[in-house]
């Protein structure tokens, strides 16, 4: 496969009066043409953050320290005001979480579609833009689209107006669509809708998709790969059976336990993972998981640990996965045997 979108060691920090918050802190990863990739995190784990910063959609306070993002010829990151511009919404779009927050109530639906199609088409007439509506409309499953295309954001449901936003981002047909938690704010029976329209948007168009999440049992649905972010860090990164069948990371264990499966016993008990996340604004300095990790040894504490690459498509940053980790028993070693 090809990538289409290639991130390298990004670092991204927020300086607030408290300090500077290290949000990314050297992020690595690729996006091949056509794939879903999810990308899954508690909160504050990076993941929102990392995509932002590709789109240059930080707020003043926080920069892209270091690192390069490599899209069709260009590094994203150095691009100014102008060039950034261009390929936001016309060749990279964006879905985010809040589509009320993202419409303009003031607004009719078909008058704020047509606005993106004209922003990147600026030939077309006005007949032109508005059959163009209707198609998107119709494309993103929205019922009597010549008629609704009139109607105001307050008076769609919340799944349709993520449809609307859905349109929003197709029309100017982007390479790539990056979708924020665009399910978060959804009851599930309408997040099951938007992610089968996704799908099959996907599938017919041959997009490529960065999907991100905190809710595994979506990525499940939904991707093809997975990377799990925790700490500003990409913990672990895998193909998604394997990611299911044969998790590497601690944290990726914990994750999964604290899911509920679709085979699992009612009766059985889910597993929270103790703790909270490391406070970024002063980060371990070694394994960002170690205050929560039930196998972390001396050296966790100490440094970072290497990434392990387990086979071409699956690498994970633990010690106690490397081959340069200490000698010492190792308790880990035995969990995942089993
Ligand atoms: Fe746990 Fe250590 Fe592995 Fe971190 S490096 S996940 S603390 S065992």
């Amino acid at each position: 496969m090809e990538p289409i979108l290639e991130v390298k060691d990004l670092h991204t920090n927020f300086y607030t009066s408290n300090g500077v918050v290290q949000a990314v802190r050297g992020v690595s990863f690729s996006l091949e043409k056509g794939e879903i990739l999810g990308i899954v995190g508690e909160s504050g784990s990076g993941k929102s953050v990392t995509c932002m910063s590709i789109l240059q959609l930080l707020s003043n306070t926080a920069r892209v320290t270091q690192g390069e993002v490599h899209f069709q010829g260009k590094n994203l990151v150095t691009l100014n005001k102008k060039e950034i511009r261009q390929i936001r919404g016309g060749k990279i779009s964006m879905v985010f979480q809040d589509p009320m927050s993202s419409l303009n109530p003031l607004m009719r639906i078909g008058e704020q579609i047509g606005e993106m199609i004209r922003e990147h088409n600026r030939g077309m007439s006005k007949k032109e833009v508005e059959a163009e509506v209707v198609r998107l409309m119709g494309l993103v499953r929205i019922p009597e689209p010549e008629k609704r295309l009139r109607s105001f954001p307050h008076e769609f449901s919340g799944g349709m107006r993520q449809r609307v936003m859905i349109a929003m981002a197709l029309a100017c047909q982007p390479d790539v669509l990056i979708a924020d938690e665009p399910t978060t704010a959804l009851d599930v029976t309408i997040q099951d809708q938007i992610l089968k329209l996704m799908r099959s948007l996907q599938k017919e168009f041959q997009r490529s998709v960065i999907f991100i999440t905190h809710d595994l049992g979506v990525v499940a649905e939904l991707c093809s790969r997975v990377i799990v972010m925790y700490g500003g860090l990409i913990m672990e990164e895998a193909l998604i059976d394997d990611l299911f069948e044969h998790p590497a990371h601690p944290y990726t264990m914990g994750l999964l336990r604290s899911i509920p499966g679709a085979s699992q016993d009612r009766s059985q008990r889910l597993v929270p993972i103790p703790g909270s996340p490391p406070d970024m604004l002063n980060p371990p300095k070694g394994c960002p998981f170690v205050h929560r990790c039930p196998y972390a040894r001396n050296i966790c504490a100490q440094e970072l640990p290497p990434y392990t690459q387990l086979d071409a498509t699956h690498r994970s940053m633990c010690w106690l996965l490397s081959p340069d980790a200490p000698a010492d028993n190792n308790p880990f070693k035995e969990v995942r045997e089993n």
